[in-house]
């Protein structure tokens, strides 16, 4: 619907007082005999327009947790090299090495699931544009649901491990600023409070996993890491491909297993 708020009808109950992300006000809106317009086509609502809507704020979660995991990372790293015990950067301790090397792959993996669906968008909405202005032909249509179900499959992935690896890195860049990382004087703290919002709105981890839940039964995921598989990689990662191609297989096995069921 579309309002215009000089109709009246519309009260803000109060501003929220929140744990984080202080910068960006959340009040709940009250409608009472508000003037509204419908916009768009009935009966498209909640199939339609509300599930496109969900999943490009799903998408733009996803980016807020890869920039959170990123600051993460950075305030970690930043502080690791600088802070000395036992007479060496702290950053030279294998115990907090690894973490640093934990919180890196967890980034790594979520920008890669980012880019990855935002290329999938964009490649079936380029269709939907298209077909403003022309038909689009038999195989145009079939790439455009092509990349749509796969837009479909790796949004509630990039949003659900995103959230909860960019919570997981605020954790750890608090842990590697060991005391001070408690204090209110490093970005850490304030990094911690904003992180815990993206697992929950937009939809919650939990509801994350009921949508892509039937993306593991039918097997898209593993036509996408098939398709991945058939790609040349360098030779440095020839083992992880490998490594790969085994869980692929286990995880074409419980496909074949559930199936049965
Ligand atoms: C700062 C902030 C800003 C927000 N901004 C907006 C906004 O702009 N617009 C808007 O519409 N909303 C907004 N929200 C609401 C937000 O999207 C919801 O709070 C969020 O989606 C979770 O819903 P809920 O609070 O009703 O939790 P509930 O649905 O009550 O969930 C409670 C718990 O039950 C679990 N659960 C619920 N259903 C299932 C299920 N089917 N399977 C498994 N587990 C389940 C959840 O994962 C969670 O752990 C905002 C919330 C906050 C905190």
């Amino acid at each position: 619907f579309i309002y215009d708020k000089r109709d009246g009808g519309v009260n803000v109950r109060r501003i929220e007082n929140k744990m984080g992300i202080k910068g960006s006000p959340t009040c709940e809106l009250t409608y009472k005999d508000a003037k509204a317009e419908l916009c768009g086509s009935r009966r498209l609502g909640l199939i339609k327009y509300v599930m496109a809507l969900m999943n490009g704020a799903r998408l733009g979660i996803a980016a807020q947790s890869v920039g959170v995991s990123e600051l993460a990372y950075r305030e970690a790293l930043a502080y690791a090299r600088d802070r000395k015990q036992f007479g060496k950067a702290i950053i030279e301790f294998p115990a907090v090495y690894e973490m640093l090397s934990v919180m890196k792959g967890k980034l790594d993996a979520s920008r890669s699931l980012l880019y990855e669906c935002a290329r999938f968008v964009d490649m079936y909405k380029v269709y939907d544009d298209i077909a403003k202005e022309r038909s689009l032909t038999p195989d145009e249509r079939k790439e455009a649901k092509y990349y749509s179900r796969l837009a479909d499959a790796l949004t509630p992935l990039a949003k659900g491990m995103g959230s909860e690896y960019c919570n997981q890195n605020a954790y750890d860049c608090i842990q590697i600023h060991g005391g001070s990382g408690f204090m209110k004087d490093y970005a850490c703290e304030r990094l911690y409070r904003d992180a815990r919002i993206t697992s929950i709105y937009e939809g919650t981890t939990q509801l994350q996993v009921v949508a892509a839940i039937r993306h593991v039964t039918t097997g898209s995921y593993l036509n996408l890491i098939n398709s991945y598989l058939e790609t040349e990689v360098k030779p440095e990662l020839q083992s992880i491909k490998e490594r790969i191609r085994v869980l692929a297989d286990m995880y074409a096995k419980a496909v074949e297993q559930v199936g049965k069921v």
